[in-house]
C-alpha cells in the first residue's frame, strides 16, 4: 500500500488515521492548499502542501539545539499534513537560519529534490557567494552531501515543476525576472505609479540576503509571496519601475520583519490582505516594520509568530494575532487555501482560532 503511493502524501492513510485538522478545514478532506509557518525562532521554515499533496519546504531553520527545528518541521509535515517525505526543499540563501536544518531533516525524512540559488561549484559567472557555504563549512558539507545528484539552481524566471500550483522565481542571486519574460512581448509593461515616492536606495547589501530567492505561488486567484531575506535595493527592483509582482493575498513578511528589508514601495505595491511574520522573540519584528504593515490599508490581519520582547507591546501586532505567547515558542500558524484559490483561512496554532479571508 505504502509503496503504491510513494511520491505522495499519505492521503488515504491520513484520512483513515483521522487527521482532525484536515476535517476542520475548508476544501474538506485535506484537499486545500496548506501553508504552514513553522516556528523556528527567527529562522525560516515555511511548508507548502498542494491540493495534490505535493510538499515543498521553503528553508529549513537553524541547526543544532538537538535538532529542534528539523523536529518541528517533521512534526508539521508528518503529523499535521500527513506526508511521509518531502518532495521539494527550496533554500532561499546561504544563511544558517535558512539551511541549517538540512542535516537534521535528512536524518528523519527522505527529500527528493533540492532547489537553491546556486553554489560556487556550479561555475555561474554571474553569481557571487559572499557568505559561503565555504567548502569546509560543516553545514555546507551536510547540504552538499544531502543534495548530491538531486539539486538544481534556480534563476529568476524559472518555475518549480509542481502539479496544480504555480511557483515562479522572481529574484535570485540579486537579479530579478526579465519584464518581457514576466508579461510577454505583446503585453504592456505595468509601470508602477508608486515609484515616484519611493525612499532612496540604501548602501549595497554585500551579504547573501540580497541574493535570496523570491518566489510567487499562485493557485487560482490566490497568491503568496515569499522573498526569504531579500533586502531593500533588490526589493525595489521587483516593483520599480515595472511592477514585476502584482497584488498578493498572503505576504510572508520578508527577513523576519527586519527594517533593512520590507521596502515600503514593495509592500504598498503588493498590497497584501494578510501578512505573516516569521520573527523570533529577539530576532526581526522591527517596530518600523510593524508600523509600516499597520499603514497598509489592504492588510486585514498582520500575524506574528512571536512578540518581539525587546520592543514595546504597541510596537507589535495585536496580541490575538501573535502565535507564541511563550518565548520558548513552537506554535505554528497554518493557512488553508480553498482548492480553487477563492478564499483562505488562517489558523493560530494546531487547533486555535480561525479567520477566513477572500482572495482578490
Ligand atoms: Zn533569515
Amino acid at each position: 500500500m505504502v509503496s503504491q503511493i510513494r511520491g505522495w502524501c499519505l492521503v488515504l492513510v491520513s484520512l483513515l488515521a483521522w487527521v482532525p485538522a484536515a476535517w476542520a478545514q475548508p476544501g474538506a478532506a485535506g484537499r486545500s492548499l496548506e501553508i504552514d509557518f513553522i516556528d523556528v525562532m527567527g529562522g525560516a521554515a515555511t511548508l507548502i502542501v498542494t491540493p495534490d499533496r505535493e510538499s515543498i519546504l521553503i528553508d529549513s531553520g537553524w541547526p543544532g539545539l538537538e535538532d529542534r527545528d528539523p523536529q518541528r518541521i517533521v512534526h508539521a509535515l508528518k503529523d499535521l499534513a500527513g506526508c511521509d517525505h518531502l518532495d521539494h526543499l527550496v533554500t532561499t540563501h546561504w544563511h544558517t537560519d535558512h539551511f541549517g536544518g538540512v542535516a537534521g531533516l535528512t536524518r528523519r525524512i527522505r527529500i527528493d529534490h533540492f532547489w537553491d540559488r546556486g553554489l560556487p561549484e556550479d561555475g555561474d559567472p554571474r553569481l557571487d557567494f559572499p557568505d559561503g557555504p565555504k567548502p569546509g563549512d560543516p553545514l555546507g558539507q551536510a547540504y552538499r552531501a544531502a543534495s548530491q545528484g538531486k539539486r538544481k539552481a534556480l534563476k529568476a524566471g524559472d518555475t518549480l515543476p509542481l502539479k496544480g500550483l504555480t511557483a515562479l522565481v522572481l529574484a535570485s542571486g540579486g537579479m530579478v525576472i526579465d519584464p518581457v519574460q514576466r508579461f510577454g512581448r505583446s503585453g504592456e509593461l505595468p509601470l508602477n505609479p508608486l515609484c515616484g515616492e519611493a525612499p532612496p536606495d540604501q548602501a549595497p547589501d554585500r551579504s547573501d540576503n540580497a541574493r535570496s530567492l523570491a518566489l510567487l505561488f499562485t493557485l487560482g486567484r490566490f497568491q503568496f509571496f515569499d522573498a526569504g531575506d531579500l533586502t531593500w535595493n533588490v526589493e525595489k527592483k521587483l516593483v520599480c519601475p515595472v511592477d514585476l509582482i502584482g497584488k498578493v493575498d498572503l505576504y510572508q513578511v520578508t527577513h523576519h520583519g527586519m527594517d533593512i528589508s520590507n521596502h515600503p514601495t514593495l509592500v504598498r505595491t503588493i498590497a497584501p490582505t494578510v501578512s505573516i511574520m516569521n520573527n523570533g522573540p529577539r530576532k526581526g519584528g522591527a517596530a518600523a516594520t510593524v508600523k509600516l504593515l499597520r499603514s497598509i490599508p489592504t492588510i486585514e490581519a498582520a500575524y506574528q509568530l512571536h512578540r518581539n520582547v525587546a520592543t514595546r507591546p504597541e510596537d507589535n501586532t495585536e496580541p490575538a494575532l501573535i502565535a507564541n505567547k511563550d518565548p520558548a515558542g513552537g506554535q505554528i500558524i497554518r493557512v488553508f487555501v480553498d482548492p480553487d484559490g477563492s478564499s483562505f483561512t488562517v489558523q493560530m496554532g494546531e487547533d486555535g482560532p480561525k479567520r477566513r479571508f477572500a482572495s482578490r
